[in-house]
């Protein structure tokens, strides 16, 4: 026995807020459900391609409208794949569109009708303009259907029924009108002919309805009669295939949020038509922000591929290099054949000069929207920039032509993200190098010493925050003719040959000391030195070598990682008034110069962000120097 079943807390907000809504384009329910019936159909056509037993082709598949005046009722009706009543349970009980849901609760204080408006909100908007909605559906391959059914508020009951045909059947009870409000348009066939024209034109299974109209009766000259037959409502016609100028900011946003179900607006959409080596129509979209799974393992690359207007592919990947797996959208090429297996369309030419072509023009609108519309490019660089820097990193810079143009980093000129030609474009004439910093944020990295002397000798640092970006800097290891020199490598010098010869004989003079020192830290450094680069700072790490500070911590966190060890220096700052203190060791105290050496190397981890190996140690090593 079915009995009456409460909605999900979440639901139940969502749905109370459509049964009271006050939004104005009710009609938008009618969208929503023929959408929902169009990706059912979807499925099932899909399905048909490699399952005989479906026994439909492609003209088989309708959407049926009908209205009954006197009863008040709307159904729409399709052919498509149907539910279960586990589905019916799932999908209607609980609310699906937890991008929109939360959005609302974020904005809790904003009104409902920007999200109706915006994204509208799938089959629960039917309540804005029913009392009763009655879902009967059977699932393709079962033999039982189930009738799901609701006046909303105190909840649904599902029950098995009878449905002759694979399916979805929707039943709304329309409201009835009040004083403020006149819900008898809904039943009105001219007033559904339209709103379907109006949003669901290129739905590309026909929307039939029974027409009543009258004509004049054959042979009588005043005779009418009423007639009715089906009649399709929409035409068919691929959005992508109008024409642009026909096509308004919302048509576009609206096929969008529809088609890739993503709630938020794109940052751009890139509407083109090829002719010649290949021809093909393409719509696509740069969304701004990326989906959740974006960067996990189970996200899927690929733009919808079809055929003259029938869709052979949902996502097709092959369309899409890895690093640009954010874009979305389509592409409609003649060439194609409708009946293409998936491995064939891999070694596809025309798809492999498609493919190619997609490429060019997603980096020339990115480009183009870096200039036009920097505040959106800089949005799109905070979700996708990862992943066009990995695009440059795994392929070992092959394709760096066409990425490294789009690369941005936060720099301290102004904390901003800048381009590599916007930081190159800024270099002082004689600037040979771009130079960069590593760490885990910008701020840490402005407390290094090094940090102190790059900027107070006015260059424009790199912050390079992430991961990745150490590797990448290698990788690319030049822009325009300049070199990557990391702030805190050995190849960051800026002394003159005089400093340097000073230096090397000041070294040399206190090899001594420095080759105790060496001995109290071991294997820890592979050296210890006076150093000119620090102004304020007293000690820092310098790595020699490949391998830098900020490449051993991001190897080290790899879950198979080695232990690798970057090749490191201590520097001591030898204006600083520590240095003539460990001299004065040196002659006096060597034991003590040990326990210095000990101190100012944990010093220098500490300023790099390295763990301290045995805290207990260091701070009783510090106490103990202190009481002394
Ligand atoms: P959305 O369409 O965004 O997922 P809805 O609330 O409109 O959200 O629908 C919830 C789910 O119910 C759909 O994802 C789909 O699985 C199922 N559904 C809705 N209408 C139909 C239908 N006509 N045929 C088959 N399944 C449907």
């Amino acid at each position: 026995m079915a009995r009456t079943k409460q909605f999900k807390a979440e639901s139940k907000k969502l749905l109370d807020m459509m049964i009271n809504s006050i939004y104005t384009h009710k009609e938008i329910f009618l969208r929503e459900l023929i959408s929902n019936a169009s990706d059912a159909v979807d499925k099932l056509y899909f399905l048909s391609l490699t399952d005989s037993s479906v026994g439909k082709s492609r003209e088989d598949f309708k959407i049926r409208l009908s209205v009954d005046k006197a009863e008040r009722t709307i159904t729409i009706e399709d052919n498509g794949i149907g539910m279960s009543g586990d589905e019916l349970e799932a999908n209607l009980g609980t609310i699906a569109k937890s991008g929109s849901f939360s959005f609302k609760q974020e904005n809790e204080k904003q009104d409902d009708i920007d999200i109706i408006g915006q994204f509208g909100v799938g089959f629960y908007s039917a309540f804005m303009v029913s009392k009763k909605v009655v879902v009967e559906s059977r699932r393709f391959g079962e033999d039982t259907a189930h009738r799901w059914e609701s006046e909303g508020a105190d909840g649904y009951r599902i029950e098995e029924c009878e449905k002759s045909e694979t399916g979805t059947k929707i039943t709304l009870y329309i409201k009835d009108s009040t004083d403020e409000e006149s819900y008898d348009e809904y039943l009105d066939q001219y007033r559904i002919s339209s709103i379907v024209k109006k949003y669901s034109d290129f739905i590309r299974y026909p929307i039939v309805m029974d027409w009543t109209g009258s004509r004049r009766k054959e042979g009588e000259e005043n005779q009418w009669e009423e007639y009715t037959e089906e009649k399709t409502l929409n035409s068919m016609i691929p959005m992508w295939k109008k024409d642009k100028k026909e096509l308004s900011k919302e048509d576009y946003s609206t096929f969008y949020h529809d088609q890739f179900h993503d709630y938020n607006e794109p940052l751009k959409e890139i509407h083109y038509k090829v002719e010649g080596n290949a021809t093909y129509n393409a719509l696509l979209y740069i969304p701004e922000k990326a989906p959740h799974n974006y960067y996990g393992k189970d996200f899927e690359k690929g733009l919808q591929l079809y055929s003259s207007g029938v869709l052979i592919m949902d996502k097709c990947s092959d369309l899409l290099p890895d690093y640009f797996g954010f874009v979305k959208g389509l592409v409609d090429s003649e060439d194609l054949s409708l009946n293409i297996s998936r491995e064939l369309l891999q070694h596809d030419r025309q798809l492999k000069i498609i493919a190619a072509n997609i490429e060019k023009k997603i980096k020339n609108e990115l480009v183009k929207t870096m200039k036009d519309n920097r505040e959106g490019y800089e949005k799109f660089f905070r979700s996708f920039g990862l992943g066009l820097k990995f695009g440059i990193y795994n392929a070992f810079g092959t394709n760096r032509d066409v990425l490294e143009d789009l690369l941005m980093f936060v720099s301290s000129n102004g904390k901003k993200l800048t381009t590599l030609a916007e930081y190159v474009d800024r270099c002082p004439e004689n600037q040979e190098n771009i130079y960069y910093a590593c760490g885990e944020t910008a701020d840490k990295i402005d407390m290094l010493p090094q940090t102190e002397l790059a900027k107070e000798k006015g260059f424009e640092i790199l912050y390079m925050t992430e991961p990745v970006d150490e590797f990448l800097a290698q990788i690319l290891s030049e822009y325009k003719g300049k070199k990557f020199v990391n702030i805190s490598g050995e190849d960051f010098d800026l002394s003159t040959e005089d400093e340097k010869s000073a230096l090397n004989t000041l070294n040399e003079e206190n090899k001594g000391m420095f080759d105790a020192m060496k001995e109290a830290l071991g294997e820890k450094v592979a050296a210890v030195r006076f150093t000119q680069k620090l102004r304020n700072h007293p000690v820092c790490l310098v790595s020699e070598g490949d391998i830098s500070i900020e490449m051993q911590k991001v190897l080290n966190s790899l879950p198979n990682s080695q232990g690798v060890q970057a090749k490191l220096a201590l520097e001591i700052n030898k204006d600083h008034p520590i240095a003539e203190k460990l001299k004065s060791l040196c002659e006096s105290d060597k034991d003590m110069l040990a326990k210095y050496s000990e101190i100012l190397y944990a010093q220098a981890r500490l300023i790099e962000g390295l763990p301290i190996e045995n805290p207990t140690e260091l701070t009783d090593l510090i106490c103990e120097v202190m009481v002394k």
